[in-house]
């Protein structure tokens, strides 16, 4: 029998909306809606996240049991379980939206595990809520596996995330217009069941402030604070203006420090949306997200972004200040004086710029950030840009440079294999001698020995990402009925940072085939 520990403070402490009925509509005075997921017909498990089965207290043999497949599909519910989806709004690409709220997640409530951590559990394509609009609140199986495969590499590589525990094949059929050019088609149907401490996003507050509800905004601040900051100490005398600051700001530095880990590890959200963003900082809802692959700041994985390139890689960092601007918008509400707000938004490019400076340090083999290290940083990305060079690739091999014996003379060639065109390599070849001569000269100004500062680098620059092309082909065999690919990647996302013999393959900067394949190249937000 599997025992979770329910307490479902969500429930409990917000006021829900006392309209039963599953009918899409505006939900006013209320931040959750009670709904049932709407049951499958051929319910089987996918893939799950031992670890995260494990956090959970859940041991394998559970896991694979046919009555907790039911309740990961939506067929069944456990003691202790309420379903409910939340009410939120948000700024999508620049423009207020109005209400969107949880269309096809369904929450299934908290669960205190073991070690006292709290987890939410949301089952993702498990049918209609109120919040569905004019879908169908399913989701294909291809965007579940990048959703489920992404949120368990992310967790390995050290980027704050939401979890996944499992990934189930429903046996009902999805239709969806992938390319949105009138071929819609039948796909099959998957639920993911994701896990984060709090999936509460900035569009919580939001429609909260659009609406100017404010008493129940108010509300939503302090059980935030509650219950997903319990870290934040307050004086007794705090008033409310202070407490929102000292939390805005939290949520202002959690957010930097989360972009900082995505441009480290070369990810583009895709979709930055209001109502994609976290207030934990966890990087959320993965739809048309990318993995850079040849080195390119305007690179969008989106193809409803590629004229725009409103949320390409390189704009991660500004997007996620305009967004926390609106969440600013919508606090400041709650504020005779909004000043202590912009003070946190400042708060976060300082962070920001702190935070990013001390990564790059670290990606370059520097001991710590000196003056005049940005010109030579910026030099090698303009380098890399220009020749093509695979992000991931280029630093496991900038790693290596220090061993040769001659290394001013063998780096170049070292470097030659994180290159995708050997023609651009050879063009760039001479620049590239220059900016590693005036490189080996920046790392004699450390005492640092090779070893020591390849070991330092491989920390933090992954050997492993989720190449897009990799999961593509996942997708592909998993849809002709093969799951085995979505198991290895699974297993070799586990390791990220360490050279895994025998899967070097799974490392391989992309083929040419890929280069502007759907799914490979661009993704459209159609899942
Ligand atoms: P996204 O751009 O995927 O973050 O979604 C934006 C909004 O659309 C959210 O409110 C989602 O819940 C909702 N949504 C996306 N896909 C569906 C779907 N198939 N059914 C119902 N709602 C959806
Ligand atoms: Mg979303």
């Amino acid at each position: 029998m599997i025992q979770l520990n329910f307490d479902n403070r969500f429930l409990r402490e917000l006021p829900g909306d006392p309209d039963p009925r599953n009918r899409v509509r505006q939900v006013l005075g209320a931040c959750w809606s009670p709904v049932s997921p709407t049951a499958v017909s051929a319910p089987s498990l996918v893939a799950h996240s031992r670890e995260m089965a494990f956090a959970l207290g859940i041991d394998a043999a559970a896991m694979r049991s046919r009555p907790l497949v039911d309740v990961l599909a939506g067929n069944a519910l456990l003691p202790g379980m309420f379903p409910y989806a939340t009410c939120y709004g948000g700024h999508q690409f620049g423009n207020w939206a109005g209400q969107l709220g949880d269309g096809r997640a369904i929450l299934l409530g908290e669960v205190v595990d073991r070690d006292g951590q709290r987890w939410e559990i949301q089952l993702k394509g498990a049918g209609p809520t109120p919040y569905s609009r004019h879908a169908d609140g399913r989701a294909v199986l291809r965007s579940s596996i990048r959703e489920f495969l992404c949120s368990e590499a992310m967790h390995h590589l050290g980027v704050p995330t939401t979890r996944a525990l499992s990934l189930i094949g429903t046996g009902d059929p999805v239709e969806r217009d992938m390319f949105y050019d009138g071929r819609a088609a039948d796909e099959p149907g998957a639920i993911v069941c994701r896990v984060a401490p709090s999936f509460t996003r900035f569009g919580h507050f939001e429609i909260l402030a659009a609406r100017n509800e404010k008493a129940l905004l108010a509300k939503l601040v302090d059980f935030t604070i509650d219950r997903d900051f319990p870290e934040l100490a307050f004086s007794q005398d705090a008033t409310t203006g202070q407490r929102l600051a000292v939390w805005f700001n939290e949520v202002c530095r959690l957010t930097a420090l989360l972009v900082v880990h995505w441009m480290r590890v070369g990810f583009v959200h895709g979709v930055m949306n209001t109502d994609n963003m976290s207030i934990l900082g966890l990087t959320i809802d993965y739809g048309p997200y990318g993995w850079v692959d040849n080195f390119d700041p305007g690179w969008t994985p989106n193809t409803t972004d590629a004229a725009g390139k409103r949320y390409c890689f390189g704009h991660q960092p500004e997007i996620a200040r305009w967004n926390l601007a609106r969440l600013a918008d919508a606090l400041s509400l709650l504020l005779a004086d909004p000043a202590p707000l912009a003070a946190a938004l400042d708060g976060f490019g300082e962070t920001y710029a702190r935070e990013a400076e001390k990564m790059f340090a670290g990606k370059f083999g520097f001991k710590a950030w000196r003056e005049g290290d940005a010109d030579l940083v910026n030099e090698a990305f303009e380098l890399m840009l220009l020749a093509e060079a695979d992000m991931t690739d280029f630093f496991r091999q900038l790693a290596r440079v220090g061993f040769a014996s001659d290394p001013a003379q063998a780096a170049p060639e070292i470097l030659r294999g994180a290159f995708y065109r050997d023609d651009y390599y050879r063009q760039f070849q001479p620049a590239l001698s220059a900016w590693l001569q005036r490189y080996f000269a920046r790392l004699a100004q450390d005492e640092q020995t090779p070893d020591e500062r390849s070991e330092n680098m491989n920390r933090i620059n992954p050997r492993f990402v989720l190449r897009n092309y990799l999961t593509q082909q996942a997708i592909e065999k998993a849809e002709q009925g093969d799951p085995s690919l979505i198991h290895e990647l699974l297993d070799v996302s586990r390791d990220p940072y360490r050279d895994q013999p025998g899967r070097e393959a799974f490392a391989a900067k992309r083929p040419d085939w890929a280069r502007h394949k759907a799914g490979c190249a661009m993704l459209s937000c159609s899942s």
